[in-house]
């Protein structure tokens, strides 16, 4: 096997219950991939658990492994697998290799046991939470078209009270857009959680269940209202939870403006280090791409390192900077949004050019709004301070006047923070 073949790392999502799932969300996007595989059992064997640890591990050339497991819902697979799992990566872990556990569940499903077991494992669970009661009820509903929020709100009680480290998935769509602030409040008061990252539902409205067509069902998030739900809690979040509470997107536009790669495929240049691989060991591109287009091929026929090092995967992924369209080239805030995820870019420029983001309005309005601030944040980065700070300088911007006019003081005015210095020179210096 040549070097070039090969990544150095990457991640991949295992889905041990391929599209199994004891919840029907209304808006999931996953449950259809279930007629990929007809007849199937659905359940991951134990010969492929082992045979994808060793695989994985063994494709990591650097010493840090992540074994992610999603869904469908993974604990339908029962506590016994992810046992076994821990033991195969103890057989297959290289001296001084670290490895992290991740899940990403539903949590109805979560007790007592399982949650012993994620503490003493250090697992690092993803629960997936959209809001108060109705709000979240809206849409993520068992298969009974029952609600799920007592049981998720369980889940929440019963990791925080097994010291489980989690953070919080929500979903943005038609139901709770409307109510930013709600969302936001409830998850950061009420279950009390410090990380949250918000997902914005654009789900395609076709029969395929495939990334296809240019039109979106009803429960889609609009383009403007996702810009609008952004904007109000990070205007609530920059007087008031800096450096408290971590929201996925706001870590990533201060990372963009300390010239500091995001870390979230979804905002870099290009992507294609993150697949997915499926119940029976099928690896695809991407787990938003699990389509027979985009299958590499199977680890039992061809190690894994070498399909995540594959043209095809490298194409995938050099495919997300070289499909921009010129609209996106030349936007200020390309060095922050990067065009978004692929799967995303399906409606026309306005010089009707293909491809551009369908949320594109709303990230164009977030990101030019949190501009001052980030200027700051970054500003205090940079001199080795907190961008906490920021909510200090807040205290003098009265309420209802924007941050980003506040923020962009002309750049010969003295700085607004107080330095003495020029704008130019402190926190209006380009980042
Ligand atoms: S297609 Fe989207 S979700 Fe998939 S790897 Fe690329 S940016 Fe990430
Ligand atoms: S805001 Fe719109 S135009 Fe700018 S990079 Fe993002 S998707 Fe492209």
């Amino acid at each position: 096997m040549s070097k070039k073949d090969t990544l150095p790392g990457f991640h991949l999502l295992a889905k041990p219950t391929g599209a199994l799932c004891n919840l029907g969300c209304k808006y999931c996007f996953f449950l259809s991939k279930k007629n990929l595989y007809p007849g199937s059992s659905f359940r991951m064997s134990d010969e492929l658990l082992e045979t994808y640890i060793r695989q994985y591990i063994e494709a990591q050339k650097i010493p840090q492994a992540t074994i992610a497991w999603q869904g469908g819902e993974p604990t339908l697979m029962g506590l016994d697998f992810f046992r076994r799992s821990i033991q195969y990566e103890q057989k297959y872990r290289r001296p001084k290799m670290t490895i992290q556990n991740t899940m990403q569940t539903n949590g109805t499903l979560l007790d007592d046991e399982w949650c012993e077991f994620f503490h003493e494992n250090n697992f690092l669970i993803g629960l997936s939470l959209d809001g108060p009661r109705e709000l979240h009820d809206a849409y993520r509903v068992d298969k009974a078209g029952k609600p799920t929020f007592d049981r998720v709100m369980k889940a929440a009680r019963l990791l925080h009270k097994h010291k489980v480290e989690y953070n919080i998935l929500t979903t943005v769509h038609t139901a709770n857009a409307d109510y930013p602030l709600e969302v936001y409040r409830f998850l950061r008061d009420e279950v009390k959680t410090n990380f949250i990252q918000f997902i914005p539902i654009v789900e395609r409205d076709n029969d395929t269940g495939f990334q296809e067509g240019d039109t979106v069902t009803d429960r889609s998030v609009k383009a403007d209202q996702y810009g609008r739900f952004l904007i109000s809690i990070f205007d609530e979040w920059v007087r008031k939870d800096v450096g408290k509470t971590f929201v996925q997107i706001f870590d990533v536009a201060l990372a963009a403006w300390s010239g500091v790669p995001p870390g979230i495929c979804a905002f870099s240049p290009t992507c294609g280090t993150a697949m997915a691989m499926e119940h029976n060991g099928d690896m695809y591109s991407c787990d938003h791409f699990v389509e027979p287009r985009h299958l590499l091929g199977n680890i039992y026929e061809k190690e894994m390192s070498r399909l995540a090092g594959s043209r095809k995967q490298r194409d995938f992924g050099r495919d997300k900077f070289d499909t921009l369209p010129a609209y996106c080239r030349r936007c200020e805030v390309l060095f922050v949004c990067n065009g978004e995820c692929p799967k995303n870019r399906f409606i026309k420029t306005p010089e009707d050019e293909t491809g551009l983001n369908y949320l594109c309005v709303g990230y164009r309005v977030f990101f030019r709004h949190i501009d001052g601030a980030m200027r700051f944040m970054a500003h205090e980065l940079r001199q080795g301070r907190a961008p906490a700070n920021i909510m200090n300088y807040m205290k003098n911007i009265k309420d209802g006047q924007t941050i980003h006019m506040a923020a962009k003081p002309g750049r010969n005015d003295p700085c607004p923070c107080g330095s003495g210095l020029k704008y130019k020179k402190c926190h209006g210096q380009a980042g």
